[in-house]
């Protein structure tokens, strides 16, 4: 199935005491603002508006529940690092979105979302350090990748795969890569495969294309084990 397809916006929360009470499976969605996020939510519900109900004013600076019909939730995370958020506001974000990956407990699993021509930035970095001792996936989206030509892809995630690898040593197979993009739809079949297995539900079938063939799916990079020791 289509994890995301027909999700619902359900409660927007600013404060741990707001959580909803532990039940469903969750998933949630971080990224630096601007990286692709709400695009990337976008693409895999197939709406223009759904995670642009996160985009509404009072809404930027909260965790937004979409319910999908598997009846697990979307947690869409707000976007850090935006520089005209005041400093303490910043550190109160940073500290609420640490602890709720660090301890949600019906989370199965985070999606990055990471823009290609930029790589890994050091607050997905820091949110990454909250996540990972958890054991739990995570699937990195390495967005708009269609702002890149065939060979600038390949180098982009595999600068991706190998920075994480070097960072996370310990946690190398809690990721997986993928190039993915908004616009051209580039990615989405990987991310759904990805995000059922975390759902235990059924994988998308393959998208046909015009001439009926199967399309192929971009395939997804783990990340490398650690980084090559010299000699
Ligand atoms: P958010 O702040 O992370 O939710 O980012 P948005 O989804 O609002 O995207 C920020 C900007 O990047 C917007 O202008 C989008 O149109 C653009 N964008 C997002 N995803 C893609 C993509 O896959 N390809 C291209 N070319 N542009 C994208």
């Amino acid at each position: 199935m289509h994890p995301l397809q027909n999700a619902e916006f359900v409660l927007s929360v600013a404060n741990d005491d707001q959580l909803p009470p532990p039940g469903a499976p969750e998933i949630a969605f971080a990224g630096r603002s601007n990286a692709g996020k709400s695009s990337a939510i976008n693409a895999l519900a197939n709406r223009t508006r759904l995670a642009f109900t996160s985009k509404m004013p009072g809404r930027t600076q909260q965790i937004n529940f979409f319910r999908l019909i598997s009846g697990a939730l979307v947690a869409d995370l707000p976007g850090y690092g935006y520089a005209a958020v005041p400093q303490d506001l910043k550190r109160h974000w940073q500290d609420f979105l640490g602890r709720y990956v660090a301890t949600r407990q019906p989370l199965v699993g985070l999606v990055l979302i990471v823009d290609a021509r930029h790589g890994v930035s050091q607050l997905d970095v820091n949110l990454l350090a909250s996540f990972l001792p958890s054991a739990r996936p995570v699937l990195v989206l390495a967005t708009k990748m269609d702002k890149l030509t065939a060979s600038e892809q390949r180098t982009a995630a595999n600068a991706i795969a190998a920075g994480l690898a070097e960072l996370f040593p310990l946690h190398s197979t809690q990721f997986r890569i993928v190039p993915f993009s908004s616009t051209r739809r580039i990615g989405i079949e990987a991310a759904e495969t990805a995000i059922c297995d975390w759902l235990q539900l059924e994988p998308p079938t393959p998208e046909r294309t015009e001439r009926g063939t199967k399309e192929k799916a971009p395939r997804s990079r783990g990340v490398p084990r650690g980084p090559k020791r010299p000699a």
